[in-house]
């Protein structure tokens, strides 16, 4: 509360300017600062500031209490009971509409009276790992309320059907007053009689039978393309929850989840995979048909591989959504040691060791001892 400018000051009016001042103040701001012309930054919290102010000085209850109590008595803890609502913008809207020809695009969703855009919808889908690699199109099954095409979202046979509420006026509010001991404070609530539309309708839509909407089970197609991983969003407009007074449906985003492989593992647009080889063949080399997304790959293991050498096998991984570059696969080999020998591979694997003898060569281990001498 200490930080927030005083009403007066945003205006640029002194406390005591006429009520025809500040109309013509707010307007000249509003006007310059609105959202819709003024793309600066900060054009549109400071838009909001002079909304706010006018909201208090254009108002007279408003307007005494805060020229006697300050942002104090805008305080929602200020007594320990409800003051305004802070956060309902609605009366400015109407106002700026009446000089700004009813357009009010991006504040439209703070007026609730005009149209409002449906929330966002969201669901996940599961992919396989091919799928992702090489993407799909899969069809999900919604339930969808669309705008009637036949009133357009109004509910209303004809446009001659739709009527000022007679309740708040079409302001689609109505203001409560409540007595305390600083003065009568206003709290407005939505209008009962027209759920906040502000219209009445005289003769209700055949199709829809004035609801605006329609209830519909539909397919839609969904493009997965390749390459999408695990956590991407795919936005399909309209498909989310449905708008009011006519306001358009929100957007559906569907989140992907990848499988897992068996065998290959996935890292952005690498993959990796585990083979297993045998010492014979890692130290006298070999050549082995490995498998890969886009079908087998000769890869020759050199003689003398080691455990876990990796190797790389170029643009056989995953197409990168955004650069469109190929990633590509990693091999590591894992080199197996026999459990089990059979007679005669025990001679073998001896007559191995009497061959390094006699080759003078001292062995692995007595080479690393060494260095603890
Ligand atoms: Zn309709
Ligand atoms: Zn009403």
């Amino acid at each position: 509360m200490a930080d927030k400018r005083d009403y007066y000051e945003i205006l640029g009016l002194s406390k005591s300017a006429s009520d025809q001042e500040i109309k013509k103040a707010y307007r000249q701001l509003a006007k310059k600062y609105h959202p819709d012309v003024n793309k600066e930054p900060g054009a549109e919290a400071k838009f909001k500031e002079i909304n706010e102010a006018y909201e208090v000085l254009s108002d007279p209850t408003k307007k005494a209490n805060y020229d006697q109590f300050g942002h104090a008595a805008n305080d929602p803890n200020f007594g320990g009971f409800g003051g305004f609502n802070q956060a309902d913008f609605g009366d400015f809207s109407d106002i700026f509409g009446s000089f700004f020809g009813g357009g009010f695009s991006s504040g439209a969703t703070r007026n609730s009276n005009g149209p409002r855009r449906g929330q966002d919808r969201y669901m996940q889908m599961k992919v396989s790992f091919n799928e992702a690699v090489f993407g799909v199109n899969k069809t999900i099954k919604l339930d969808i309320d669309e705008v009637c095409d036949e009133c357009h979202g109004s509910g209303a046979y004809s446009k001659d059907d739709i009527k000022v509420c007679d309740q708040c006026k079409g302001t689609g509010r109505v203001v409560t007053q409540q007595r305390t001991p600083f003065g009568v404070f206003q709290s407005q609530s939505v209008c009962s009689t027209c759920n906040g539309t502000g219209k009445k309708i005289t003769r209700k839509c055949k199709k829809c039978h004035g609801e605006g909407s329609i209830h519909k089970h539909i397919d839609v197609e969904v493009k997965i393309p390749a390459g999408v991983d695990t956590g991407q969003q795919l936005r399909i407009s309209g498909k989310g929850y449905k708008g009011s007074n006519g306001g358009p449906n929100g957007d559906l985003y569907i989140e992907i989840i990848v499988a897992r492989h068996e065998h290959f593992m996935r890292d952005g647009k690498n993959i990796f995979i585990k083979i297993p080889i045998s010492a014979i063949d890692a130290a006298l080399g070999t050549s082995i048909d490995i498998p890969t997304v886009h079908g087998e790959v000769t890869l020759q293991i050199p003689a003398g591989t080691q455990p876990n050498q990796q190797f790389r096998l170029k643009n056989k991984g995953i197409k990168d959504l955004r650069s469109s570059t190929m990633g590509d696969q990693y091999v590591e080999v894992l080199v197996e040691i026999p459990t089990k020998l059979s007679k005669s591979e025990k001679e073998l694997y001896e007559k191995l060791k009497a061959e390094t003898k006699k080759e003078g060569r001292e062995s692995v281990f007595e080479k690393f001892k060494k260095a603890f001498k």
